[in-house]
């Protein structure tokens, strides 16, 4: 076990050896192990580089710091992956040996399990030998090959449109047909004077459509004017990174556009939607429904003119005195917000409900497969039957009548299987459609939640909270429909702060 205060070195080296091509920048190596440091609590007293290969005994700085741990000043190293350290046997051994002595308590890498147990130490011995392959492959290889993948500039992940994924060079390049309209619709929008439906309209106009078909949604339009991926950047794990692929169009445009987005994004937000929460509360008092009223206010010294939207009772109630009081909408979309928030769904546990989702769709699909199979085996054999009965009657072995009757009869079963094969194969996968677009919905929350779009804010809450909330001495609350509540009951993970305005809810009945 590591202790906070354990004090630890961290190593990193590349060389110019072959076997190091694929291997991680001594940069990047730099910022991965410092952010692994900070994540599991290991404290480095120092930061030590090399730019030497391994393969022979002698590295100046690797032989600086065995003297430094043999003289007690550290007593752990933190490192990208054993093969770092060392790729020869009187390295190798050195470092077993400190870890036998006890004068290396700990060695830790992002990428390789090690324990001072017998196993781990010849776990230990095969990574520092030539046998570099083999453990890689025990390793988080594919996770390693992808942020390889990053780090040298390839988008991991399918071109967006305008873009081809070249499957023979493996490389990303400009769609001759459909890159040359996009950057045309970039240079539309950044005169200013369109509105995203315009520019889907457009690309719709030039055969740019949704997988469905249609004009694509305003949403997807910010989507493609604001990815970098056009200037040659690209977005993958929240980070911008330099891609290797040919922008499509110049930063400049680029900038323009983000610019017309912002200030067009500003005036639809505050014209679009006035009084955006009403129909979505009731008051906690008289049940009543809570409305919205506009008051303008004159600040005489500052000559300020300020408009305020405030929410309140209808007061409609002919049997309850309603005296509640109103609440401003600044602060009544702060605490929606924070509802909001409590019943998202953070992206790591989606991805994961996603794959999951995957494998019980397959599952499904694989149990269902055998009683398919059966019933398609009993309709070749009805069809068999009603072939041999027409032969029966064509060659006048029965009569007319009950030529009738049995096909009739048979007909019958026919479509009763047919029918239920049908019904086995939809049923399957009723629930996946509902799941996805769940788990979409309940990813897309918390920047919902975060965002400034009050009516976009009410939908997702209504979704979560159907007919459910209630304002009370300005405090709205509300219990989540299911599924939605079982993400509040989740142990939350999820970065939002309770500043101490928020009540939690009534738990739902
Ligand atoms: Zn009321």
């Amino acid at each position: 076990m590591t202790t906070p205060t354990q004090p630890f070195f961290l190593y990193a080296r590349k060389s110019t050896d072959v076997e190091d091509k694929q291997v991680l920048s001594i940069e990047a190596q730099l910022i991965e192990l410092r952010e692994y440091a900070a994540r599991e609590h290991i404290s480095i007293i120092d930061e030590l580089v090399e730019k030497q290969s391994a393969k022979i005994p002698g590295r100046p700085v690797f032989n600086g710091m065995i003297d430094r741990i043999e003289k007690g000043e550290a007593n752990g190293i933190v490192s990208w992956h054993p093969d770092r350290l060392a790729r020869n046997s009187v390295d190798g051994g050195k470092l077993i040996y400190l870890v036998d002595t006890e004068k290396i308590k700990a060695l830790k890498f992002p990428t390789f399990w090690f324990e001072p147990s017998p196993q781990g130490k010849f776990m230990l011995q095969i990574a520092f030998g030539q046998s570099k392959y083999y453990v890689d492959s025990l390793s988080e290889n594919t996770k390693r090959g992808l942020r390889q993948k990053v780090r040298n500039g390839i988008f991991p992940a399918p071109a967006p449109m305008g873009y081809l994924n070249d499957v023979r060079t493996k490389t990303i390049v400009i769609n001759p047909q459909k890159g040359p309209i996009l950057k045309a619709a970039f240079q539309l929008y950044a005169k200013g004077h369109s509105r995203l439906e315009d520019i889907a309209h457009f690309l719709a106009s030039k055969g740019l459509v949704s997988r469905k078909n249609n004009q694509f949604h305003k949403d997807r339009i910010t989507f493609f004017l604001s990815n970098p991926f056009y200037i040659g950047l690209f977005r993958y794990g929240g980070e911008i990174h330099e891609g290797k692929h040919e922008p499509l169009i110049a930063k400049k445009l680029f900038t323009k556009v983000q610019e017309v987005l912002k200030a067009r994004g500003k005036t639809v937000v505050k014209t679009a939607t006035p009084k955006a929460f009403t129909g979505l509360l009731r008051c906690g008092i008289c049940s009543m429904m809570i409305t919205a009223e506009i008051q303008e206010k004159f600040y005489k010294g500052t000559n300020r003119h300020v408009v305020y939207t405030y929410y309140h009772c209808t007061r409609k109630s002919k049997t309850i005195v309603c005296r509640d009081i109103p609440i401003r909408e600044e602060e009544l979309d702060q605490q929606l917000s924070r509802l909001l928030l409590a019943v998202s769904l953070p992206s790591d546990w989606a991805e994961n409900m996603k794959k999951q989702m995957k494998k019980d769709a397959m599952e499904s699909a694989q149990s269902v497969a055998p009683i398919v199979a059966g019933k398609q085996q009993e309709l070749s054999k009805l069809s068999m039957k009603l072939q041999h009965l027409l032969d029966s009657y064509l060659d006048q072995d029965i009569d007319k009548e009950t030529y009738r009757k049995k096909k009739q009869e048979l007909m019958v079963k026919k479509q009763t299987l047919e029918e239920s094969i049908v019904t086995l194969q939809q049923s399957q996968n009723v629930w996946l459609e509902p799941l996805k677009t769940w788990i979409s919905d309940a990813s897309t929350v918390a920047s919902v939640a975060r965002g400034k779009d009050l009516t976009q804010k009410k939908e997702y809450l209504k979704k979560a909270f159907g007919l459910n909330l209630r304002l009370t001495h300005q405090k709205a609350r509300g219990s989540a429909l299911e599924p939605w509540a079982a993400l509040r009951a989740a142990p939350t993970s999820r970065n939002w702060v309770d500043d101490g305005g928020f009540e939690p809810p009534t738990p739902s009945t």
